[in-house]
């Protein structure tokens, strides 16, 4: 790893990968990844990516309004406006970068529905579109000599000075070294894994947000986290498989314990409304029937048609001994997605200057209170490119001539981590800020989150991912609690 760099990129998902990728040979980048280059939300997504690519069967204003109806009208207007007009350029761009998205007879790319959409606009490749467009941009992210990257490469350090940033790394091999650049642009994912049950992938942790909160940048509505109404139901999994909206889109069923539809009782768009609609209803019904069993239904569907559409979910089920084509998909509501973040403007700039967000990690206020399936891909590739082109237009003009500090080895040794801290944070959260939330606890449960961070503040612990991960589930929890106590004593 060189001493400098013109930008440092924290991760390797849809948003590192495009943004580093917008940079000239010019400007020297380095792009990282606390495990390996693949495991990311990125890589686990399914459905596609929404854009409006002909304004013959679609529209502009039809997918804005989409967006705003998911996002209960609470999403910032000019956010969504550059999303939906600017995300169908940088679809294209990414075809061209190699992803290969499933064509329809004309050749052109198939557009399948999800929920709370009006339009079929969602384009893939089968039910693997995350790990399509990952692959294809890490090769080219390869390709190009001003990037560096590396992967098992835990940032654990973020310092900065009126020129930049100082940044510690942490190796798989218990190696570290300090690394000094002008830019970052954090893209460092979400917060999945502060819950008890999620979809996401073992890296979203909240590292980054918790390092820009500590530099003080703006975390605005982390309360906002969408629950996905149907994981596969596997009790002994903390991370849940998803059975994709697409797959209600192609018209599967949800059952209750009883094999009985019901979503249409709590909401005329039935199994197609958004997914905090139907998660809620999931939660309500549990209550009425006192059961948490429910099932995807769509063995009505031609099985051959099943096994080429959803050839990922159709193999993951069938190692669990379901069949799609044959059986009830057990599915349940979890975590699934945060819709706050860290707080950027249209260019993705935080409060603090020269710190860039984009993608998970973000809130552009693009999705307002509740996401709208296959926006957020589209979202991390559009502000992501913003904040590139913002920071390559500044760089003409920024003072960029004070010497960088020379790198310095830090101690990383100290007293071991106590063990179950984070087991205890994933508990808290899933208590209070579940689906249905519980306001009366909130206030306890706050006050343990805060004695947890407080100890991994002061211990004295080593400096490792565990003590890093550990203290940044506490930090989300503490932060979206007091959020919800604050709304909570204002309503
Ligand atoms: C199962 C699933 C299905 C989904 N399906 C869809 C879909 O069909 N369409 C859609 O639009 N969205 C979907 N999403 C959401 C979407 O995939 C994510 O919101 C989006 O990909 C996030 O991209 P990102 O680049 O912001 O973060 P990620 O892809 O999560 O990448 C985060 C990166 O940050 C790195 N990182 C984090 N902390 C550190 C640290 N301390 N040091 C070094 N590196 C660090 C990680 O290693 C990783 O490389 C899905 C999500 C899941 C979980």
């Amino acid at each position: 790893m060189k001493k400098n760099y013109d930008v440092l990129i924290i991760g390797t998902g849809a948003a590192g990968l495009y943004g580093a990728l917008q940079f000239p040979e010019n400007i020297s980048v380095l792009l990282i990844s606390k495990r390996e280059l693949s495991l990311s939300n990125s890589s686990l997504a399914q459905g596609g990516v929404a854009a409006v690519l002909d304004t013959i069967s679609d529209d502009y204003q039809l997918h804005i309004r989409d967006t705003m109806t998911a996002g209960k009208n609470k999403n910032d207007p000019a956010a969504v406006e550059v999303l939906v007009r600017e995300g169908p350029g940088d679809v294209m761009k990414i075809k061209e970068l190699g992803v290969d998205f499933d064509l329809d007879e004309n050749g052109d790319m198939q557009k399948t529905l999800e929920a709370g959409h009006s339009r079929h606009r969602i384009v893939h490749h089968k039910d693997s579109t995350g790990k399509a467009i990952t692959d294809a941009l890490i090769n080219t992210v390869k390709q190009r000599k001003n990037i560096d990257i590396y992967e098992n490469t835990l940032l654990y350090k973020l310092e900065k000075d009126s020129g930049g940033f100082a940044a510690g790394f942490l190796f798989e091999n218990g190696d570290s070294c300090t690394s000094y650049a002008r830019y970052v642009i954090m893209a460092s994912g979400g917060i999945g894994r502060v819950y008890k049950y999620t979809t996401n992938s073992a890296i979203a942790t909240g590292d980054g947000i918790t390092f820009a909160h500590m530099l003080g940048a703006r975390i605005k509505h982390l309360s906002w986290i969408q629950f996905h109404p149907t994981a596969f139901a596997a009790e002994a999994d903390r991370e849940r498989f998803l059975i994709s909206e697409a797959v209600r889109g192609e018209g599967a069923y949800l059952l209750n314990c009883e094999g009985k539809r019901f979503a249409h009782l709590y909401d005329e768009r039935g199994e197609l409304a958004p997914r905090d609609v139907v998660s809620d209803a999931i939660m309500r019904e549990s209550i009425r029937t006192n059961s948490e069993n429910f099932y995807l239904d769509i063995t009505y569907k031609d099985p051959e048609f099943l096994k080429e559409r959803f050839p990922m979910i159709y193999h993951k089920c069938l190692e669990e001994n379901i069949d799609i084509t044959k059986d009830h998909i057990p599915v349940f509501p979890c975590q699934h997605y945060l819709m706050g973040g860290i707080d950027v403007d249209l260019n993705a700039r935080t409060t603090v200057d020269r710190l860039y967000a984009a993608g998970e990690c973000s809130h552009t206020g693009v999705h307002g209170a509740n996401r709208l399936a296959s926006n957020s891909l589209l979202e991390a590739l559009v502000f992501s490119r913003r904040a590139a082109q913002d920071i390559i237009e500044r760089m003409k003009t920024d003072d960029n001539s004070s010497p960088c500090p020379e790198p310095v080895k830090d101690d990383l040794s100290g007293n071991k981590l106590p063990h179950g801290y984070r087991t205890e944070i994933r508990e808290l959260m899933q208590d209070c800020h579940f689906v249905i939330k519980k306001p009366e606890k909130v206030p306890a449960n706050l006050i343990r989150a805060k004695e947890i961070l407080n100890d991994l503040e002061q211990g004295g612990y080593e400096i490792n991912r565990d003590f890093i991960e550990a203290r940044s589930l506490a930090t989300v929890a503490v932060i979206v609690l007091e959020e919800v106590m604050k709304e909570n004593d204002t309503e």
